[in-house]
């Protein structure tokens, strides 16, 4: 048995509350995790605004490293002592989409996963002796979490937790999208679209893959320039910027061989349809409400493009999660400049205010460190 604090949503459009947690035993596929940092992401946000719907009182936060603590009794895979980075998508290994090698798409995940359930189809979360949610598999806006082993992967201990914690999520989906997803050829041009967290990875990732010439778009100044310092070469968004032509003219008047939209907006996904070649690879990797509609140019999607949704950049959590931390360390990839803020677990509710006003690239969030 232990207890401990986390951060508790207990309905849509509440703040979240420090509640005091516990989790009476370790089944035989757990990872107990002592969380030392776990990033705030726009998906939390989905969740408190109700444009996710999730099972409450449910702990939020996808984007956590920390300690193994102890492991149940089938747990090979990591032990104690050793240094991980959450992943969001743990996975059987052998239902009809494991064996396709579509890990996002397990059977298991996707079915008890939106329950706030672990992949037993249980809570371990309690609360005054009631039951709490998991949040994707997660929960690590917490002092500890619960995970399945395929959902706790090790990383070399050199990496601090703060920058580490940030690979399980915002990371990997975008340098993933340009390395393993898109496969980003060298001398390639690519256009990103919206340049917050995942953006900004992916501009590293098509940068990490030798691409020739990279295009930020955003509508603010301080993203564009930040955009330059993660690698792109030329930047545009500004409202009275034509961003078609721009792009067009740096590109041969073709378009962009590669364009990954990360702005999650109906204009962000329908600009992409425009500024891809034709023959290119267009991915989208932010979202909208599940319930919108999305308007294309039908014109704009002619001449054999290629469309890709992709909610965690072509992930292979164990591959990839070790490669990250290791770019990281060789001074290949910054995570030092996307994060905007370090608060403790008391004042989570700041960083989803700043969240919300777009003034922020990532808060991370340090559980053991008093307020
Ligand atoms: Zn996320
Ligand atoms: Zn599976």
């Amino acid at each position: 048995m232990i207890e401990f604090d986390a951060a508790v949503l207990p309905a849509v459009g509440r703040r979240l509350e420090i509640r005091r947690m516990r989790i009476a035993r370790l089944e035989r596929d757990d990872v107990l995790v002592r969380i030392m940092a776990s990033g705030l992401c726009h998906t939390d946000l989905e969740v408190i605004d109700g444009a996710l719907a999730y099972p409450m009182p449910i702990v939020l936060g996808h984007e956590g490293a920390g300690v193994v603590e102890a492991v149940g009794e089938g747990v090979t895979e990591v032990k104690a002592g050793d240094h991980v980075v959450c992943s969001w998508n743990p996975h059987c290994g052998h239902c009809f989409y494991c064996e396709r090698n579509q890990p996002i798409l397990c059977e298991p995940f996707t079915f008890h996963q939106p329950r706030g359930h672990l992949l037993d189809g249980k809570s371990r979360l309690t609360c005054e002796g009631a039951t709490v949610h998991h949040f994707s598999v997660v929960s690590s806006h917490a002092q500890y979490a619960v995970v399945p082993q395929s959902g706790a992967i090790a990383v070399p201990k050199e990496i601090p937790f703060d920058r580490a914690c940030l690979i399980g999520c915002g990371v990997m989906t975008g340098v993933g999208a340009a390395v393993r997803l898109a496969r980003v050829e060298p001398g390639a041009s690519v256009a990103v679209i919206g340049c917050g967290a995942v953006g900004l990875n992916a501009v590293q990732g098509a940068r990490l893959a030798g691409a020739g010439t990279v295009i930020a778009i955003d509508r603010a100044g301080g993203r564009r320039d930040l955009a330059r310092t993660f690698g792109a070469d030329l930047a545009t968004g500004a409202p009275d910027d034509d961003v078609v032509a721009f792009v067009k003219q740096a590109t041969g008047g073709r378009g962009a061989d590669y364009v990954f939209e990360a702005a999650g907006s109906a204009d962000g996904f329908r600009l992409g349809a425009e500024i891809v070649r034709p023959g290119g690879d267009l991915v989208f990797l932010g979202k909208v409400n599940v319930d919108r509609d999305v308007a294309f140019r039908w014109g704009a999607l002619m001449g054999e493009k290629k469309i890709t949704r992709s909610s965690y950049g072509g992930a292979r959590p164990r591959r990839d999660f070790p490669w990250l931390a290791r770019a990281y360390l060789d001074g290949r990839l910054n995570l030092d400049a996307l994060i905007s803020a370090r608060v403790p677990l008391e004042r989570i509710n700041e960083g989803f205010d700043a969240m919300r006003h777009g003034d922020c690239i990532r808060t991370v969030v340090l559980p053991w460190d008093s307020p």
